[in-house]
C-alpha cells in the first residue's frame, strides 16, 4: 500500500493514471483547447458489484471529480443471456452507496446498437470486416498460438458486396445462433492474437432486457466498448490489465470509428476526440474471491445465503456486514492504482474499517454467551440507571442510561473456575469492575449435574459506584454486562472471513465457521438500533443490525469485525521483509 503523503485535493493520491490525466489537461491548456476529462464505470449487468469494482469506481469517479470532469455509469449489456435488469438497478444503488453520483442518466451499451451496426457495415464496405462461416471451435483452432501464425478462414476472401449481403441477412435473423460471425480483417499473423481477425458480431437469438427481440446479432465486448467510449466523449478509458493486449485493437477500431463518424453526412470538421485506454492492476484480496463468476457459483450452490450474505466481498454484503462506504473508499485510496498484480491482505481493509468505526460507532453493552450473575447483597427489585458514555473519547456523542439490578448476565468466557495465569476476569474469590457500575466479587459458582457453571453468586461493594473504590484499591478486570430483567433477546451472527485460506483455490469451500449464530442479551437501547447504523459492542467487536429479523422476531445483529487489529503486525512484517 502506498502512503498518505501525497494526498491531493479531492482525496485522490498520486498514481500513474492521474499523472497521465494531469499531463493531458496541461497539454490541452497549453494548446488553448478545452481540458476535458471524461471517464466511465462500465460494469456488465450480470452480477453484483464487489470490492474490486469499488477500486475501479473510486478511480473513475475520483479522477473525474479531481479534474473537474464527468463520469458516467454505463452498463455493458452485450450478453443478453447472462444479464438482468435487476442487476443494473443494484449496480447503480451500490455506486451511490459508495458515495458517487454518476453524471447524466445511466448509459447502456445497447443505446448504441444501431450506431455499432452501422459502423460494422462501414467496415464491411471498406473490406475491413468479413462474415465467417467457421464455427467458434474452428475459429479458435485456426487462431494460431503465440509462436505460430493463425490460418486464414476460407471466407476471408469474400468481397465487400458478398459480406454486405451476408451481414444484412445475419441482422435479419436468417441464420441460427452460432452459424456465422462478423470478424474484423486485420492480420492473421499478428504477434498479438487479439488482432488476428477478432470477432465483432455473433448471432444470438436471445431476448435482450432492453432491446427485446430487435437484434438477432450482438456486438462483442471489444467492438462495443471503445465505440461507446467514443460516443460518450470518454477521454480516458480506464480498465484492468487483462485488457492491455486488447489496446491495439481498441486503437484500431477507434481510428476507423473516427473515420466513420467523419464520413457521416453533417459531420463536424473537427475530428471527434479519440478515447485512450489505460490499464491498471485489478484488486485481489486474501481470504476471498473477486470474480463475479465465482461469487455467482457460491450463491447458486447455496454455499452462501445470497449476493448480500455478510461474508461476501460484494458491496451489498459488505454493507450488510456494516463496512462503512468511507472505509472502503479509504482502503481503495491506500491500495492505490498501479500495474503491480498481487493480493492485498484483507487485514488492510479490516484496518480501514476499524479506523472508521472506532470514530463513529457508539459503544453499547451486549453479552453473546450469557452467564447469569446474582448479586446477593443487592436489594431485590431495585433498579439503578447508570450513566454510560457513548464514546470514550468523544463526549459529543453523549451518554445513555443503562439499567443495573440484582441479576445480570456476563460473558461465559469472562469466568474461569481455574483461572490461568494473567486471567483478568472473574474467578472464585476474584473481584472485578463492572463497567459504569460497581466492583463485584465472585463468592460461588453454581454448577449443574453435568459440571457446567450455570450461575455466579457475587457480592458488590456499594462504595464503588461509577467504578472507583474510596480506599483506592484496584481490580484487574473490567467486564461488560447486561441487566437480566431488562435484556433484549437477540441473535448475533459472528461473521468471519469467507475462506479460511489466504489464497482460496478453485476447489476451496467457504469456512464453515464463518457464520456462527449465537443467542445474545442486549442492553435495552439496542432494541431501537437502526439497520446499517454501526455499533461497537464493548470488548466484543463492531456490530450492525440486520434489516431482517430471526424467525421468532428477535432482532439480528451482524458482527462487522472483532476489535483485534492484526494489520499493524502484518505491516511490520512486510516492512521488515
Ligand atoms: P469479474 O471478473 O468479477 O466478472 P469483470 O471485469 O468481468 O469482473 P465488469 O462488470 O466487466 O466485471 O467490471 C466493470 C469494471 O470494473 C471493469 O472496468 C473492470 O475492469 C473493473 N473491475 C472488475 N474487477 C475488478 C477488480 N478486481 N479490481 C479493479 N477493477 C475491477
Ligand atoms: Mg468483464
Amino acid at each position: 500500500m502506498t502512503g498518505r503523503a501525497d494526498d491531493r485535493p479531492g482525496g485522490g493520491r498520486g498514481d500513474f493514471i492521474r499523472d497521465v490525466v494531469a499531463a493531458d489537461v496541461a497539454a490541452a491548456r497549453a494548446a488553448g483547447r478545452a481540458a476535458e476529462v471524461a471517464t466511465r464505470f462500465p460494469p456488465e449487468p450480470n452480477g453484483h458489484l464487489h470490492i474490486g469494482h469499488a477500486k475501479s469506481i473510486c478511480l473513475n469517479f475520483g479522477v473525474a471529480r479531481e479534474f473537474g470532469g464527468r463520469c458516467r455509469l454505463r452498463l455493458d449489456d452485450t450478453n443478453p443471456e447472462k444479464e438482468d435488469r435487476a442487476y443494473a438497478d443494484a449496480i447503480e444503488r451500490d455506486v451511490r452507496w459508495l458515495g458517487f453520483a454518476p453524471d447524466g442518466p445511466r448509459a447502456f451499451a445497447s443505446d448504441n446498437f444501431a450506431v455499432l451496426y452501422d459502423f460494422a457495415r462501414h467496415l464491411v464496405a471498406r473490406g475491413l470486416a468479413y462474415v465467417d462461416d467457421q464455427s467458434a471451435d474452428e475459429i479458435r483452432a485456426n487462431r494460431g498460438t503465440l509462436t505460430e501464425p493463425g490460418i486464414d478462414s476460407p471466407c476471408r476472401g469474400r468481397t465487400p458486396a458478398e459480406n454486405g449481403a451476408l451481414f444484412k441477412r445475419m441482422r435479419a435473423g436468417e441464420f441460427p445462433a452460432g452459424a456465422r460471425v462478423l470478424r474484423a480483417r486485420i492480420d492473421m499473423a499478428s504477434g498479438n492474437i487479439n488482432l488476428r481477425d477478432p470477432v465483432l458480431y455473433r448471432i444470438l437469438h436471445a431476448p435482450h432486457a432492453r432491446t427485446g427481440d430487435e437484434w438477432p446479432i450482438y456486438p462483442t465486448y471489444d467492438f462495443a466498448h471503445g465505440q461507446c467510449d467514443a460516443l460518450e466523449g470518454v477521454t480516458h478509458s480506464l480498465c484492468t490489465l487483462e485488457f492491455e493486449d486488447h489496446r491495439p485493437l481498441y486503437d484500431w477500431l477507434a481510428g476507423h470509428f473516427r473515420d466513420y463518424r467523419r464520413s457521416l453526412p453533417g459531420a463536424a470538421d473537427a475530428p471527434p476526440p479519440v478515447p485512450r485506454q489505460y490499464e491498471f492492476a485489478r484488486l485481489e484480496l486474501t481470504h476471498t474471491v473477486l470474480s463475479k463468476r465465482r461469487l455467482a457459483a457460491l450463491v447458486e450452490s447455496g454455499a452462501v445465503e445470497g449476493w448480500d450474505d455478510p461474508r461476501m466481498p460484494t458491496l451489498a454484503g459488505l454493507r450488510r456486514r456494516g463496512f462503512p462506504p468511507e472505509a472502503i473508499r479509504e482502503f481503495c485510496a491506500r491500495v492505490g492504482v498501479g500495474k503491480r498484480v498481487g493480493a492485498v491482505e484483507i487485514e488492510a481493509l479490516e484496518h480501514c474499517v476499524r479506523e472508521a468505526l472506532d470514530r463513529s460507532a457508539p459503544r453499547r453493552m451486549a453479552v453473546l454467551r450469557p452467564l447469569k450473575v446474582v448479586i446477593e447483597n443487592y436489594p431485590e427489585g431495585r433498579v439503578e440507571r447508570l450513566e454510560a458514555a457513548n464514546h470514550p473519547r468523544d463526549p459529543g456523542m453523549g451518554t445513555r442510561d443503562v439499567p443495573f439490578g440484582r441479576e445480570l448476565y456476563v460473558e461465559r468466557d469472562d469466568f474461569a473456575m481455574d483461572p490461568p495465569r494473567k486471567f483478568r476476569r472473574l474467578a472464585p474469590g476474584r473481584e472485578v469492575r463492572l463497567r459504569y457500575a460497581y466492583f463485584v466479587t465472585c463468592r460461588e459458582a453454581v454448577v449443574d449435574a453435568a459440571g457446567e457453571v450455570v450461575e455466579l453468586r457475587c457480592a458488590y461493594d456499594p462504595q464503588t459506584r461509577g467504578g472507583a473504590a474510596p480506599d483506592g484499591r484496584r481490580v484487574r478486570g473490567a467486564l461488560h454486562w447486561v441487566s437480566r430483567a431488562h435484556a433484549v433477546d437477540a441473535r448475533a451472527r459472528l461473521t468471519g472471513r469467507l475462506f479460511a485460506e489466504p489464497a482460496p483455490g478453485p476447489d476451496s469451500r467457504p469456512d464453515p465457521q464463518s457464520l456462527e449464530t449465537v443467542e445474545a442479551k442486549l442492553e435495552p437501547v439496542l432494541a431501537e438500533a437502526a439497520p446499517n447504523a454501526p455499533l461497537q459492542f464493548e470488548r466484543l467487536g463492531y456490530f450492525v443490525r440486520d434489516s431482517g429479523a430471526a424467525a421468532d422476531g428477535a432482532p439480528v445483529f451482524n458482527r462487522t469485525l472483532t476489535l483485534r487489529d492484526s494489520w499493524a503486525k502484518i505491516r511490520g512484517a512486510n516492512a521488515g521483509a
